[in-house]
């Protein structure tokens, strides 16, 4: 062996950052849940010095865990969770009558609008209040031990039950945002910055599409401490339902929203189209969702040509337009005094979540 093997320098070893990890938004997940198994039954007969024959003494096993589902607000998406769900085994029961221990059951913790259908997509159930659970999979009970047949008929009984298996099954775990009132438009529209405009929400902007990746929800807030939760909803484009962009899928929080607001573009030529298109793209996701109510809202109307634009769209659609200019924050206010109208007639009374 020569010298420089023994003094191999050390090599530092790579540490990453926490800033260099990706943290990516997930609001999707199938995952698979497991109840601990039952702990066996003991078979055992006692034999004392004097007393040979001391009959019977074999413990029951400990239950299986279950595993439960609990919602908090203090996980905002669904990216830490695994994608098979465990819980711990009960212990097996022992000699001398000793019952094996109950396991825990394991808590996995999901955000609040967490909606969890089987897999067959039927809806078992939404947790939507802090501290909601489910149940997802039952633990198996513990055996008996051979203790527990003692009868008179029967002096020494000879067998012990198995404790049952756990229960196995396959989950579909969704998020939905919740929020009162939706921000729908087309990328570059001005959703992130209008949300900027009117809460404390950050979501990044910039000119190009897909800069916000993951709705962003804000609270507008009133004089009288009322609170609205409005969505910034990402990544709609023209044909996303047929799987364009990032398709569809973002469209799942819109369903929680009861109410709509429609962001237009006015610096587009015929801008009305985006609000046909808009409504179509939503109609195909789900039926009747574009009849919420709604607001149209003309953004960009510092632009020159947004004026013309804004006159033609009004004629079209025969709706009031809330023309504003989310940069420059300008019309906002008559907007939130038609944001909180919508909010006490339709969202008030149903809390959040549709
Ligand atoms: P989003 O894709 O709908 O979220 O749109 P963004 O909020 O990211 O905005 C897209 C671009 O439009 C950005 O460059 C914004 O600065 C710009 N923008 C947004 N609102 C206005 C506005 O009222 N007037 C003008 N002139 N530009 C705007
Ligand atoms: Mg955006």
């Amino acid at each position: 062996m020569s010298a420089s093997d023994v003094a191999k320098p050390v090599q530092p070893h790579k540490h990453r950052k926490p800033s260099d990890k990706k943290k990516y938004f997930v609001d999707f997940k199938k995952v698979t849940v497991k109840g601990g198994n039952g702990g066996n039954g003991c078979l055992s007969f006692l034999r004392l010095p004097l007393n040979p024959w001391a009959g019977p003494d074999g413990g029951d096993g400990g239950n299986g865990g279950h595993v439960v589902l609990t919602a908090t607000t203090n996980k905002k998406s669904l990216n830490h969770l695994s994608t098979v769900l465990t819980a711990e085994h009960g212990i097996k029961g022992r000699n001398k009558n000793c019952h094996g221990k109950n396991a825990e059951h394991s808590y996995f913790e999901v955000p609040l609008g967490t909606v969890i259908k089987d897999s067959t997509g039927q809806v078992l159930t939404n947790l939507e209040d802090h501290r909601d659970y489910y149940v997802a999979a039952r633990g198996g009970a513990g055996g008996k031990g051979n203790y527990h047949f003692l009868s008179n008929e029967n002096r020494a009984p000879a067998y012990a039950e198995e404790g049952a298996k756990g229960e196995e099954r396959k989950l579909l775990v969704e998020l939905k945002t919740m929020a009162h009132a939706g921000l729908i438009g087309f990328p570059n529209a001005g959703k992130s910055t209008l949300l900027r405009a009117i809460s404390r929400a950050r979501p990044k902007v910039a000119s190009y599409p897909f800069t916000t990746l993951n709705p962003h929800v804000g609270m507008v807030l009133y004089d009288d401490y009322e609170q609205i939760a409005v969505a910034d909803i990402p990544g709609l484009i023209r044909g996303a339902h047929e799987n364009r962009g990032l398709g569809i899928s973002f469209l799942r929080h819109i369903e929680r929203c009861s109410c709509l607001l429609y962001v237009i573009d006015l610096s587009v030529s015929q801008p009305w189209t985006q609000l046909e298109d808009l409504k179509f793209e939503l109609e195909q996701y789900q039926t009747g969702i574009s009849k919420r109510p709604h607001a149209v809202i003309g953004n960009k109307i510092d632009l020159p040509e947004s004026l013309e634009n804004l006159t033609l769209l009004e004629d079209r659609i025969k709706l009031p337009v809330y023309a504003i200019s989310a940069k420059n924050r300008t019309n906002i206010e008559p907007f939130l005094l038609h944001l909180r109208e919508m909010y006490d007639k339709h969202a008030k009374h149903k809390g959040l979540g549709w």
